[in-house]
């Protein structure tokens, strides 16, 4: 299907964008990898009324370290994760995760930010960033504001992001020990099910251990350990 006639904007800057959501009052739409938001409008599920690229922003993409803390800019698309030697090295679980989402076309165009506002119940990235306890930033008109992942995920499509906030970027601590494993759909490859786990192993001991679940429920769950 063809989508409904839009608009065409490319943001500048972070406040650019906010500016353009606030000036559409309700009808314009980020649009990053377009990997999720391209079929919406293909079948009419979303007509957005000017559509606001975010993918050409400054600094919205890039994996760096600083003070022990891991920033995963929102932009990042899932090859960049998947071959970020620094996540390899200290965080696999988040790598291995962007690995394993769809294929490399999907890879090479869709974002961290783009999948975490989406929020498809059987995405993948939601269960890592369950299981590294990912702090999500998001900028809006009212300034930054910062939301645990496990208060981000509430519902099919649901998330804690107002129309006029962007999501700029996660940050978590490493987590070596850390692992990601799904049962795919054959054909799309998103999760049927799948489980993120990060655990800190001292002494001997483990603890904490943290599991993210996707695929399984409405949206990602963090596991209880008993
Ligand atoms: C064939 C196919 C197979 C796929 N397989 C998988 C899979 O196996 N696993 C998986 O997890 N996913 C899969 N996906 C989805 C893919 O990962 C998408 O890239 C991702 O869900 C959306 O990222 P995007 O950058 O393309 O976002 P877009 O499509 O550009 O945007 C999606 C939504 O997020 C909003 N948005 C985008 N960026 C931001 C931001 N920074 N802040 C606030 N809102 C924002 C947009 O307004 C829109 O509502 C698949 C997609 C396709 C087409």
């Amino acid at each position: 299907m063809i989508p409904a006639a839009f608009e065409y904007a490319r943001a500048a800057s972070l406040d650019d964008a906010i500016a353009r959501l606030q000036a559409a009052g309700g009808a314009g739409k980020l649009i990053a990898g377009g990997h999720s938001l391209v079929p919406l409008m293909k079948l009419r599920l979303s007509e957005p009324a000017v559509l606001i690229d975010i993918a050409h922003i400054p600094g919205l993409a890039g994996v760096r370290e600083s003070g022990g803390v891991i920033e995963v800019g929102a932009g990042t698309t899932h090859h960049d994760v998947a071959t970020s030697d620094l996540l390899r090295e200290r965080c696999p679980v988040v790598a291995d995760t962007a690995a394993v989402i769809g294929d490399p076309q999907v890879r090479n165009r869709g974002t961290l930010g783009g999948s975490l506002a989406h929020a498809d119940p059987a995405a993948d990235y939601p269960a890592a960033m369950l299981a590294v306890d990912a702090d999500i930033h998001l900028k809006g008109p009212g300034g930054w504001r910062v939301v645990k992942a496990s208060d981000f995920f509430q519902d099919v499509f649901t998330v804690d992001l107002g129309e006029e906030e962007i999501l700029a970027r996660v940050t978590f601590a490493p987590a070596r020990a850390s692992a990601y494993a799904k049962l795919h759909q054959r054909a799309s490859r998103f999760a049927i099910v799948g489980v993120a786990a990060a655990l800190e192993v001292s002494g001997g001991a483990i603890r904490p251990a943290r599991f993210g679940l996707t695929g399984a429920a409405s949206s990602a769950s963090r596991l209880e350990c008993v």
